[in-house]
């Protein structure tokens, strides 16, 4: 395992460049932003490279050596020049981040917990994405009890007492074995789940659990161009905790159109037309999203030509500009004919001798097809 590698910096680094890339692994790789399977053991692994790189003796001995000082010693704790108290990654993210990070995913070891996370949907319509519109999103979150304001203790009941397991510490020391030896490591108390203390009289509102579940309207800014698929964050409209609010994550549905199909930042509207009209040329109305709008058909139209409105699409997201609404035209032939129809269309059969211009027009989906290439 070479410490540079790891840290994706070369040999010659400077301590401020290895900090900076260290920063950038710790939040790609910390176990609680990343579920992925492997992370927690690079995030280790990047944790315990930083530790040796950023300590300049320990650096020049790993040059050296190949190793860092003391690694290798049967039974020492490879770490155990650290300062003896074992080595836990949360440690240095802790140096580096400060409690902003620590309360993580609800990770309370130095102090209370972050609220969690909530995750929703919000469905939205074409309308709505290209104005990048703000939106209601009801949200049920837990927020503080309005009872006992967070107290747990029913007001004017009895205060809580300390937890005998923990003497209210909340946490209770026990040894872990890890990769890095046998290390003492704190533990939440069972007994008082970390709080240092017994709730007597629980409030009776949200059962002394502090917080209760809460309907809530959040307003969110769609960016302009959303799409379906995308997620938006909102910043603290996550579940309250004693140690700050978590996120609201809100999941993009989009609303269909009856009339309009989306590919990306084009809006494609199949405009069906007789053939009378797409030979002898006319009128379509179409459903834009500023409101019916009629376009003029040429004569002689073909089945699958397209007709592009620039700038009636999306605009596009996270970039400039707009995509185009394109009216793709199918030509509808008549499967019944009165004796009326039948007879016109018998005296331009004659008129013409019905032929076939020998000139092959482009298929639909190879000029969509084009459109989507840029062509
Ligand atoms: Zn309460
Ligand atoms: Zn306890």
């Amino acid at each position: 395992m070479d410490y540079y590698e790891l840290l994706g910096v070369a040999k010659t680094a400077s301590a401020d460049e290895i900090k900076s890339a260290y920063r950038k692994l710790a939040l790609k790789y910390h176990p609680d932003r990343n579920k992925e399977a492997g992370a927690a053991e690079k995030f280790t692994q990047i944790n315990e490279a930083y530790s040796v790189l950023s300590d300049a003796e320990k650096r020049a001995h790993y040059d050296r050596f190949g190793s860092a000082p003391g690694a290798g010693m049967p039974g020492g704790d490879p770490f155990g020049g650290m300062g003896g108290a074992g080595f836990d990654p949360m440690d240095i993210f802790e140096q580096l981040f400060g409690g902003a990070m620590g309360g993580m995913g609800g990770r309370g070891r130095r102090g209370p917990a972050r609220g969690d996370d909530i995750e929703t949907e919000a469905r939205v319509t074409l309308e709505q994405a290209r104005a990048g519109e703000e939106v209601d999103v009801p949200v049920d979150r837990l927020t503080t009890c309005e009872h006992c304001h967070g107290d747990k203790t029913e007001p004017g009941g009895k205060p809580p007492v300390t937890c005998t397991t923990c003497g209210g510490a909340g946490a209770v020391r026990a040894q872990a074995r890890t990769i890095f030896g046998v290390v003492e490591t704190q533990q939440v108390c069972s007994t008082c789940k970390g709080e240092g203390k017994l709730i007597v009289d629980p409030c009776t509102v949200c059962k002394g659990r502090g917080r209760t579940l809460k309907g809530e309207t959040v307003k969110v800014k769609l960016p302009k161009g959303i799409d379906e698929g995308y997620r938006i964050r909102v910043a603290g409209k996550g579940n309250e905790g004693p140690g700050g609010n978590g996120d609201l994550y809100v999941h993009i549905e989009m609303e269909p159109h009856g009339e309009l199909r989306r590919e990306a930042e084009h809006l494609i509207f199949p405009a069906r037309i007789g053939f009378a009209t797409a030979a002898l040329g006319g009128q379509v109305t179409v459903p834009t999203l500023d409101g019916p709008q009629v376009v003029e058909v040429k004569p002689g139209t073909q089945h699958g030509e397209l007709h592009r409105l620039r700038g009636q699409g999306m605009p596009r997201l996270q970039a400039s500009g707009t995509g185009d609404l394109i009216v793709a035209y199918d030509v509808v032939v008549p499967r019944t004919l009165n004796d009326e129809a039948r007879a016109a269309l018998r005296a331009y059969a004659a008129a013409v001798g019905d032929e076939v211009p020998a000139e092959k027009h482009e298929g639909f989906f190879d000029k969509v097809g084009k459109i989507f290439r840029g062509d």
